[in-house]
Order: C-alpha cells, then structure tokens, then sequence
C-alpha cells in the first residue's frame, strides 16, 4: 500500500508500474485464456496457468481494490449480481440469511428465486433501524449472513453498519455489505465491522457506462471466502481481460469522479428539497433525511451522488418531468460521469409499493448549472 490519505493515491497510481523493457507506465492487457509450461512440464510463470484461474491483468484491479477497501484480498466477477451469487451459492440447505425490506431490485429478486430453490431461508429487517436485525433472527438456530446495503435503494436509507456488525458478530453471522453507492471515497465498511464489501464494479469503481464487473473484498481469508473463490474459479463467472483494464483505468480517477458528482448531488437535493413542484426528497446529506445522523458518522467527507425525489402530483407529473428533461437521461444504473434518471415504479412489481411519483436521479460530472437549469425547465 502506497499511503492512506483515504487512498486517493492508491486509486490514481491503481496498476502504475515501470516497465523496464518498454518504459510503459501503465500494464499491458493479457488476452491470453491459457499459459505455456516448459521442458520440465512446470509453468514458466507458476501464477498463470489458465485465466479461469487467474490472469495477470486483473489482479492488478484487484490489489487496487483490496488495498482501497482495507481489506485482504479482492476477487472480481463478471459482474455485481455475479459476485452477489457467488457468496449466495456457498451456502447449504437450510441456512438463514436476514436482509433489509428494500434494497437493490436485482439483487432481492434473485434472492428469493435462489433462496426457494435453495431451500434457504430469508428474513427482513428495517433499514433505518438495526435493531430489527435482531428481531430478524429470532426463532433460527443460527443465521449465517447479514446483509446490508448503505446508502440503500431507492430511498438512501444508511444502515449502521458498526452496529449491524455487533449485531451479526454475536450471533456469529457474517456482516456482508453492498457499497456501490458509498463507493472506498465515502464509506470503507470493513473499518466499521464488515466481514465482506459488495461492488457493483459496473457503477463509481469503472464510471464510464462500459464494463459490467463486480467485486467481492474480504477483510480476512476465511472459509466463506475460501469457498467463494473456489465458486468463482470453478463456475467461472470472471470479467475479460479487456474489461478489467478498463476497470483499473477507471478507478484511476475514482475519486474526482464521485466527489464532484456528490457535490453536484448535494446542490441538486437542496435545489429539490425548496422546490414547489417536489413532494420529497430523499438523500442522506439533508438534515431532515433520517439517515443523516448517521451518514454524518459513517460516510466521510460526501453523501454519495444518488438520490429520489417525489414530484408533486402523482405518477403523470413524475413521467412528463423525466420525459421533459434535456441534459439527464432516462436510463437505469448509476456510477457514470453522465447523469441518469430513473422512474422505478415502472420498473420494480407493485407488491414493492415504489412510489408512483419518485424518480431516481444518478448524478454525474456535467457542470451544476447545467443539471439545475435541466431539472427547473422540466419541473416546470
Ligand atoms: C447495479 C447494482 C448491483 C448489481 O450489479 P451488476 O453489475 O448490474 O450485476 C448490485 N447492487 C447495487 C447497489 C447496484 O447498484
């Protein structure tokens, strides 16, 4: 690790090396799927032998990541569901996992697809009140994974997580935490108690709307991680060496990139929150967010770039302002330099009672001006 200043430095110097061959600064991308041995039948390079288990390009990404997160070691996927499954998959008939009431659409649905074919059971807790974890226990011999994802979607809820891990540790569960929208910037998790960070690389850690990648980081190398690694190595749910080079070029400016979207984000919120044409706003960096309290004491410097607003009205009001917007696109995801905007009740089922009026923004890196005068013409 090259210093700790929250390790922006890490993040721009991620894969820098000299090549003294070359004088290239920046590593070469390996497409090789399979590695040659020599007269003695060893492997001229005892690391690689076929990509499914390792290529050397992405472990470049991940020593950036591991050290990013504070973490040992880091594994990446073809994708954040695919890293998601993967812990998923390590467990046996039976278990008990506890998870919050809203969070990523993706990730729930799988769940309870995976968890009744699996025959694993699935209990919620309240977001905004880790005490519910507790009660989410109750009535299970024993719980094998906690899940939390801060600030959560679509309504930023932030969950504790020093408190979630004392929670999961005394009843020796393991605390997994999705920290795509915190991002390393904001929120380390394993420094809070966490067991594992849950990336979808897709998002901050690339930015740029052109690689689907997940990360798993784990604090220490124990026997979930074991049997993750080995889920991964043998189902092979790994990125191309195309795409992880992209990722490490894209954490390079990890940190510019999501500081100036949080501060367009926090702008844009208290544009929102004084606007007669919205209804609600929700994004931890307000005071009268219920999460702030603890994103203050958790989050460090910034409150991400994704928040929700309900438009005043109802769900016509809340389509024709996303269909009036010039500037912001309607597309789902988040994490790129553009700004996105979303109308998840179009997207999620109705039983997740989504308001009809909300609208999630991702925002980006465009200049502030030009993102407030897009919101305050379509608002009307
Ligand atoms: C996008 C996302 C995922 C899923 O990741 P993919 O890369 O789309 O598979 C999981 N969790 C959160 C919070 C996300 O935003």
């Amino acid at each position: 690790m090259i210093d700790d200043n929250n390790g922006q430095t890490i993040a721009a110097k991620a894969g820098h090396f000299l090549d003294v061959h070359s004088g290239a600064i920046t590593p070469e991308i390996q497409p090789s799927t399979t590695f040659a041995r020599d007269d003695r039948y060893d492997l001229i390079n005892a690391a690689n032998s076929y990509s499914r288990d390792c290529n050397p390009t992405f472990v470049h990404a991940e020593r950036t990541l591991a050290d990013l997160e504070h973490g040992e070691e880091c594994l990446l996927f073809s994708s954040g569901m695919a890293a998601i499954a993967a812990i998923f998959y390590t467990l046996r008939p039976g278990s008990h996992i506890v998870v919050p009431q809203a969070m990523y659409w993706g990730v729930k649905s799988w769940l309870q697809k995976h968890c009744e074919r699996a025959d694993i059971l699935l209990s919620e807790y309240d977001p905004c009140c880790v005490e519910t974890i507790e009660d989410a226990m109750q009535g299970h011999n024993h719980t094998s994974i906690v899940w939390v994802e801060t600030p959560n979607n679509p309504y930023l809820h932030v969950t504790d997580i020093e408190a979630a891990a004392q929670i999961a540790h005394a009843n020796d569960a393991m605390l997994c935490v999705d920290s795509t929208v915190a991002t390393p910037v904001y929120t380390k998790p394993l420094d809070h108690g966490a067991d594992l960070v849950v990336h979808s690389a897709t998002k901050y850690l690339n930015g740029h709307s052109d690689v689907l990648c997940g990360a798993l980081v784990t604090r220490e190398d124990h026997a979930l991680w074991q049997a993750v690694a080995s889920e991964r190595q043998q189902a092979g749910a790994l990125p191309g060496s195309f795409d992880s080079w992209l990722l490490l070029r894209g954490m390079r400016t990890l940190y510019v990139r999501v500081r100036e979207a949080s501060s367009n984000a926090m702008k844009i919120a208290e544009f929102l929150d004084n606007h007669q044409c919205v209804e609600t706003v929700w994004y931890p960096g307000l005071a009268s967010h219920p999460g702030h309290d603890i994103a203050v004491k958790q989050m460090q410097g910034g409150f991400g770039a994704m928040l929700s607003f309900a438009v005043a009205g109802g769900k016509e009001e809340a389509l024709h302002t996303a269909g009036r917007l010039q500037l912001i696109t309607s597309a789902t995801s988040l994490g790129g330099v553009e700004s996105l905007i979303e109308h998840r009740h179009s997207i999620e089922p109705e039983e997740n009672g989504i308001p009809e009026n909300l609208l999630r923004l991702a925002v980006g890196i465009e200049h502030i001006d030009d993102l407030i005068a897009d919101l305050d013409a379509a608002l009307g």
